[in-house]
């Protein structure tokens, strides 16, 4: 595995976490491997690098000779290595930042790699005999459509094949990544599973341990980073059966890669938004064609990107049409929110409907995407809002904390209920989370209402306390964001109420009907998992919309062929790949002019690479102006070929890059 340079060259080129576009070449001893770890003097500092290459020096500088070889192999093994340069070259973003991205802060900071023989054990849970441990099913025999997916993927074994699992909620997805990853294991092979990070639940975990065994590596963002080290660890020497994780644990190195999975593949939380931006999806793909393993994206609303590429054959299609056992999909109801007076943004026919439940003992979601009581404190004499002094946007009123809060950089003030302007009683308008709470808990004053949202929800226990108390009846009305979304399977609730989606309808992102498509087929999903039928009330002002007309008729093709035909129109992903320049300044108009600029040396480069298929925007304010005092602008750049984008984004960078 280790790739040792050839004997005549004493040279290696490394990659040192700092935001530049190059390597550095050193002098170093001849046992220098590639993706192994060296300590270089760099300016008048030592940093940690990684070898990427052993060719000869360009130039004639003198140079430096490393300090300490700490890696005798590569730390990542050689696929995802590659996969890591070719991210750094994909996403265009500095190889050293890349490679530091990927590693577990103890290994970043020069922490010896483990020998595996005497790899740690895990808490003594491992003395059974690691196959009786495999063969816990729970008592479940797979379906027959669940066994076909099975069969399907289990033929692609120890080759590359990737798969699009569209299965609708509660069609048992979950059983089959479970069943496939079990007989990946029962070879001596390891299963990757990646998860959205907010359905990585303790209770997600447990039902993954008690059925793929003790050995399973977990990876999320709030472990330690001694926990990550050894989990990291487990994963690379091979002792790990399965490695469970969110975005980032796609690049964990495992010895014998089997499987990789994608859980709700079109969820956000896979793309990387800072820093070294990546997509985890995509990285998965790429990294299951390099191991030669199968790879399942897996959801009930898959992203367009992977549907167009199920459609174009890149994927193989498994649908999944029905849920398990006499679970059916519940009725979707759209009321009229401009034939109805609202009562804390809530309609009669919802109230009611809410009412009917708690004498029934059943469970309803109240879904809405605003936390906070009211995001609008307005002034009617003389129009004054309360704004964050630092973004161009609303400051929302929180009640419990009697302040006003911003949602974007999270600055507070103190509530006062009078306009700053001329001495008026501020209104407060609107509708979040904590206003619905005070009006059920008056309305219903009996029933036990749980809020979850991220102010009442704070850390990973008490979610799953709340979540414990909803899944044995101790909860009779949930009232909460997103947080609540996803792929939790609450057995009790029979009403989901979506407060108001009509924010999503109308939304700047060439994506906000497939989001709001994937996120009401989210909430919806909770409701009737079991015999008892499940009830959708959607608040709305546009019941006529194409988007909800396909959700009720649970029309996901439909939907996406339309959705589709619209992206082709316009030009947008996956019809072209798009880039976008993004610039912020606390100088008002500094943004918006350096990217007057840049598009100017776009062009020249363009026309001068004849890079015709490029189209390059004008720069413009970006949708949210102003974001923690610094003022924003973007500049987009679209190509439906993604050769010559690449081309002229190599050139562009470099130029518009100082040094
Ligand atoms: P999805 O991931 O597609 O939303 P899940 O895998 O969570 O669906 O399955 C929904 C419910 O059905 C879960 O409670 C699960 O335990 C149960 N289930 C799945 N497959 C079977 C099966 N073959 N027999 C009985 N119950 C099953
Ligand atoms: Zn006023
Ligand atoms: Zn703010």
């Amino acid at each position: 595995m280790c790739m040792n340079i050839p004997n005549n060259t004493k040279y290696i080129q490394v990659a040192v976490p700092v935001p530049v576009r190059r390597t550095f070449d050193y002098i170093g001893p001849k046992s220098c491997p590639i993706g192994g770890r060296v300590k270089v003097p760099f300016g008048k500092r030592k940093l940690i690098g990684i070898t990427v290459s052993t060719n000869p020096p360009q130039g004639g500088r003198k140079l430096k000779s490393v300090d300490k070889i700490i890696d005798e192999a590569n730390l990542f093994g050689p696929p995802v290595f590659e996969l890591l340069t070719w991210a750094a070259r994909y996403y265009h973003h500095p190889i050293g930042e890349v490679l530091h991205a990927a590693q577990p802060t103890e290994i970043r900071k020069g922490k010896p790699l483990l020998d595996p023989d005497i790899e740690p054990k895990t808490t003594g849970d491992n003395n059974s005999t690691s196959d009786e441990n495999h063969g816990n099913n729970n008592g479940i025999k797979l379906t027959k459509q669940q066994r076909a997916a099975v069969v399907a993927i289990d033929n692609s074994a120890g080759r590359f094949g990737s798969f699009l699992l569209h299965g609708i909620t509660g069609s048992g997805k979950t059983e089959i990544y479970l069943e496939c990853a079990k007989r990946c294991i029962a070879v001596g092979r390891q299963a990757m599973i990646l998860v959205p990070e907010i359905s990585l639940t303790p209770q997600l975990i447990s039902q993954v341990t008690a059925r793929l065994g003790n050995q399973v590596s977990v990876l999320h963002s709030n472990i330690s980073a001694k926990q990550r080290y050894i989990a990291w660890h487990r994963a690379r020497a091979g002792t790990a059966d399965a490695i469970l994780g969110t975005r980032s644990a796609i690049f964990t190195p495992m010895k014998s890669p089997g499987l990789i999975v994608v859980d709700e593949e079109h969820d956000m939380s896979y793309k990387q938004q800072d820093g070294f931006r990546y997509h985890a999806r995509d990285l998965a793909i790429k990294r299951a064609s390099l191991e030669q393993v199968p790879v399942i994206l897996g959801s009930a609303t898959p992203s367009l990107e992977t549907c167009n590429n199920a459609r174009r054959k890149k994927h193989q299609l498994i649908r999944l049409k029905q849920r398990v056992g006499d679970a059916k999909l519940p009725r979707i109801t759209f009321i009229d929110s401009k034939q109805h007076q609202l009562t804390a943004g809530l309609t009669a026919p919802l109230i009611h409907a809410i009412g009917q439940r708690l004498i029934s003992r059943e469970q309803s979601i109240v879904f809405i995407n605003r936390r906070g009581f009211a995001p609008i404190a307005h002034c009617q004499l003389c129009g004054w809002q309360v704004i964050c002094g630092r973004c161009a946007a609303r400051m929302t009123y929180h009640k419990r904390r009697e302040r006003f809060q911003c949602h974007h950089c999270a600055a507070t003030r103190i509530f006062h209920p009078n306009c700053k302007q001329c001495g008026e009683k501020l209104l407060l308008l609107g509708v979040g989370t904590q206003r619905i709470e005070k009006y059920l808990q008056q309305k219903f004053p009996t029933a036990r209402i749980a809020r979850l949202d991220r102010d009442q929800v704070r850390t990973q226990k008490k979610l799953e306390y709340e979540l414990h108390a909803i899944k044995t009846g101790a909860t009779d009305i949930i009232i909460g964001t997103q947080l609540i979304t996803k792929g939790h399977d609450f057995s009790r609730v029979t009403l989901v109420g979506v407060v108001d989606c009509d924010q999503g309808l109308y939304g700047v992102d060439f994506r906000s009907p497939e989001y709001l498509f994937q996120q009401l087929t989210q909430v919806s999903g909770r409701a009737g998992r079991t015999h008892r039928p499940g009830m959708v009330l959607v608040q709305t002002a546009h019941p006529d919309n194409p988007v909800l007309q396909a959700m009720q008729a649970h029309d996901f093709s439909g939907f996406a062929k339309a959705c589709l035909a619209v992206r082709r129109a316009a030009n947008y992903p996956p019809f072209s790949y798009i880039v976008l320049w993004r610039a912020e300044s606390t100088d008002q108009t500094a943004a918006l002019k350096f990217l007057t600029t840049v598009k100017h040396i776009g062009n020249k480069l363009r026309d001068k690479f004849d890079l015709s298929t490029v189209q390059i925007m004008d720069a413009v304010i970006s949708p949210m102006e102003k974001l923690a005092g610094r003022y924003r602008a973007q500049l987009l750049v679209r190509s439906p070929n993604r050769r010559q984008l690449h081309k002229l984004m190599d050139n562009w960078i470099a130029q518009v890059e100082p040094g």
